[in-house]
């Protein structure tokens, strides 16, 4: 097992802009790290430059406090999971586990290489499945197969690329489950690449969102979902997304095409100046105001709106809310500097709301927000600054 460390590093492809933008992230030995983001974000590419496939612009990678930069891919004893698992279909799982081993021609006596497959078929509960062949094998026990390969190899960390993008919900679910319970009793060092922010969440111990190859944030998925640093990490973390709604500030008063929010002292001194700012309301920040816990109803703010719709999910509600931003707004928002993305100017508010609420759509509703747990974005720099 091994530290790995990415100091300021750069991949450099053509003219463009750089597809990894100094990027400096420190693994420690054992950790599980989530390398996600939207496509293009260049998390394969930083993946690959980990590994060796891909060659470093400029930057340090080391591994256990070396250098490696220079090192070819066989050199640096990580492995990689594929993913489309790269099993060998003529071949029984027996044989395929112990293949890297082969492949070092000698090195291991065939003693060897029976104790360590059987040793790793254990671990990974395969030792009644070492004579069948992948192709009689499940999903997910095929995803331990190409674990056992990188096991025997005893390999210093695993590199997983995207493995379960090609399976269905269900079974994706399964997987990512047994991926995590594996990686916590081998205690490897992983790195873990995916577009998908709930593989991200629940996989990682810490989580890096990259976009247009800028690390954006690497926290605990706790972190990331209760102290996005900006715009684009509160809204890619968190299914439905985080709403974000204009409002020109009046002291500790925002206005909003919703109704007036009385924020605390602390977030009123956090925007003392600002003319406008977008506040972030997660779902479930909304209550129906009938069903609020009395003792918590003095910590936010009660409101009438008209619901477009609701969808009954079984276990809890969504209901959704247009809003119109009033002229002075718009203006403000038209005169930013940045290109606001569409995400975050949808004026549309889901609220999430308990399978018991009575509200409905299409007409006036009463509902509650929980103003503690607002947060309060620059709508120029995207910066949270709550
Ligand atoms: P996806 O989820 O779609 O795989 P990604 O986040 O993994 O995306 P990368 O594949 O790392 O993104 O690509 C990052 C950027 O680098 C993209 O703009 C891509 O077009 C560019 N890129 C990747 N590989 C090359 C290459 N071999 N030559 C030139 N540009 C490349």
């Amino acid at each position: 097992m091994a530290s790995i460390t990415l100091n300021h590093l750069v991949k450099q492809y053509g003219d463009g802009f750089p597809a990894v933008n100094d990027v400096s992230i420190d693994i420690a030995d054992g950790e599980f790290i989530i390398l996600v983001g939207p496509s293009g974000c260049g998390k394969s590419t930083l993946l690959r430059m980990i590994v060796g496939l891909e060659d470093i612009t400029s930057g340090d990678l080391l591994i256990d406090g070396q250098r490696v930069n220079e090192k070819a891919p066989r050199d640096r004893n990580l492995a990689m999971v594929f993913q489309n698992y790269a099993l060998y279909p003529h071949l029984t799982v027996f044989e395929n586990i112990a293949f890297p081993l082969r492949l070092g021609k000698g090195k291991h006596s065939e003693e060897d290489i029976r104790r360590l497959v059987t040793d790793a078929a254990r671990t990974l509960e395969l030792t009644d499945h070492l004579e069948r062949k992948p192709g009689n094998l499940s999903g997910g026990q095929r995803q331990r197969v190409a674990m056992g390969r990188a096991i025997v190899r005893q390999a210093d960390a695993f590199l997983f690329d995207e493995p379960l993008s090609n399976l269905d919900a269900k079974l994706r679910g399964q997987m990512r489950s047994e991926i995590s319970q594996m990686q916590r009793r081998l205690g490897v060092t992983s790195v873990y690449v995916t577009h998908d922010q709930t593989e991200a969440m629940t996989l990682g111990d810490r989580v890096a969102v990259l976009k247009k190859g800028v690390l954006q944030q690497i926290a605990s998925p706790r972190e990331l979902y209760e102290q996005p640093v900006n715009l684009f990490v509160a809204g890619f973390i968190g299914s439905p997304s985080m709403n974000f709604v204009p409002a020109t500030v009046s002291g500790n008063v925002l206005k909003t095409a919703v109704g007036d929010i009385e924020v605390d002292s602390r977030k009123a001194a956090a925007i003392e100046g600002k003319r406008l700012v977008l506040v972030g309301v997660r779902p479930e920040f909304f209550e129906d105001a009938s069903l609020v816990d009395e003792a918590k109803l003095p910590h936010g703010s009660t409101f009438t709106a008209e619901l477009t719709h609701t969808e009954w999910l079984g276990n809890e509600q969504y209901g959704y809310i247009n809003f119109d931003p009033d002229p002075e707004v718009r203006s403000l928002l038209d005169g930013l500097a940045r290109d606001m993305d569409a995400d975050e100017l949808r004026p549309q508010i889901v609220v999430t709301l308990d399978a018991a609420s009575r509200i409905r759509g299409g007409r006036p509703a009463e509902l509650w927000l929980d103003t503690r747990k607002l947060h309060l974005f620059d709508p120029e720099t995207g910066e949270n600054l709550t």
